[in-house]
């Protein structure tokens, strides 16, 4: 199969560029998904994939899932995303940093980067020395910083919203919470979760923080293998994906499954399993999006405060993906990509309409008059 067949039976990408530089040994590939909302943001990842088919993939499956969650969070940006074949233990370095840079920088905005796995705000600030078109770059330079407690609100806003669909009220006090996974996100959450007046169980492969935040809060807790089954009204996964599968559904006992982790259901499949079996599924590119939505606000010009508030969309976006659930009869997690869709076929498809912009150039009255 040639490669413009491969690219088209992955989806409708727009551009993928392929960024090649021996010297500094720069291997990536940009994919632009979609723009018709705005420029394309998303990630860099950097990974040793075993073969360039394997990192073409990714990036193309990745790029596309950055339009519905933008879509999804009613910010004006595409999706995009980029991969750098390589070990970002062994292979980073500055110049094969500036090199990517140039190809970001070559594409004049249509795509915007930031971190992801494999690559840090260290390697931000070399792509920023040769292109204004990344984000997550340090605070002193304008940047956003750690978008974690974002993330980590907008998911509390998706559990308010999930709570008052599921038991009638968003009120979470005295709701029994298990939060798997205490890192950047997890730990987050459950800081606000305390100040909501729930009850939470948490769990982590990495004792010394389950230690840590149990003896701060008085938390119960409960083992890796058992967190996922606890018996309790709402089941935050804040680890990794694929939680829900074919293993793990029938023995959740929670009524909402509501985390900021990536890719939660295994196959599209168990969605529609949770939804026969009366678990309601919060879809998790809605309810994580509260960092997409800090980086958006750095475009902007940052405001911490500014970016906050624009995390509490994520209860508004959850309601739609209820309503449109309602409407079709059919699970969130498809809710959530109609919505997603809905909305670029509706904005992406405004006719554009003369701004009035003349090119014709005026005299002004003080330059008449110091003629
Ligand atoms: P992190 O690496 O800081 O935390 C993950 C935590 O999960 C770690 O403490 C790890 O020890 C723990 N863990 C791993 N496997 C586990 C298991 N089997 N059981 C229990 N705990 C386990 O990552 P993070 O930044 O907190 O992100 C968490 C998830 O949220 C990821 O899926 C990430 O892709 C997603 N996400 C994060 C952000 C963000 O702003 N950081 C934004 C969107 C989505």
């Amino acid at each position: 199969m040639g490669t413009f067949e491969f690219i088209s039976k992955q989806g409708e990408h727009e551009e993928v560029i392929y960024c090649y530089d021996k010297n500094v040994g720069l291997k990536a590939i940009i994919a632009i998904h979609n723009t018709a909302l705005g420029p394309a943001l998303g990630g860099t990842r950097m990974w040793n994939y075993k073969t360039e088919e394997e990192a073409l993939v990714d990036v193309l499956r990745l790029s596309r899932g950055m339009t519905y969650k933008a879509a999804a969070a009613g910010l004006n940006l595409g999706g995009g995303k980029a991969v750098i074949i390589g070990d970002p233990k062994k292979d980073k370095s500055e110049g094969l940093f500036r090199a990517f840079g140039q190809f970001v920088n070559s594409l004049n905005g249509r795509y915007i980067t930031a971190e992801d796995v494999g690559t840090c705000v260290q390697d931000m600030e070399y792509i920023f020395m040769e292109s204004q078109w990344v984000t997550g770059i340090p605070k002193e330079f304008g940047g956003s910083g750690d978008p974690s407690p974002y993330t980590a609100h907008g998911v509390l806003m998706g559990m308010k919203a999930s709570a008052k669909e599921k038991f009638g009220k968003d009120e979470l006090k005295g709701k029994r919470i298990a939060v798997q996974g205490l890192g950047n996100v997890g730990s987050n959450l459950v800081a606000y979760l305390i100040k909501e007046g729930a009850k939470i169980i948490i769990s982590d492969i990495d004792q010394e923080k389950v230690s840590k935040l149990s003896n701060q809060y008085h938390l119960e807790t409960l083992p890796t293998d058992q967190i996922l089954f606890a018996d309790v009204d709402i089941l935050a996964p804040c680890a990794m994906g694929a939680i829900v599968n074919d293993d793990t559904i029938r023995k959740i006992k929670a009524k909402v499954i509501c985390g900021g982790a990536n890719n939660q259901l295994a196959e599209s499949r168990h969605g529609d399993q949770l939804r026969e079996l009366g678990i309601l599924y919060a879809p998790d590119y809605v309810v994580n999006a509260g960092g997409l939505m800090n980086v958006f606000v750095e475009l902007e010009g940052y405001s911490p405060d500014r970016a906050f508030e624009k995390t509490r969309r994520v209860y508004d976006n959850m309601n739609k993906v209820f309503e449109i659930a309602h409407r079709d009869k059919i699970g969130t997690h498809l809710a959530a990509d109609r919505m997603a869709e809905e909305r670029i076929r509706l904005v992406g498809g405004l006719r554009t309409r003369h701004a009035g912009k003349s090119n014709r150039s005026f005299t002004t009255l003080k330059e008449v008059n110091n003629r």
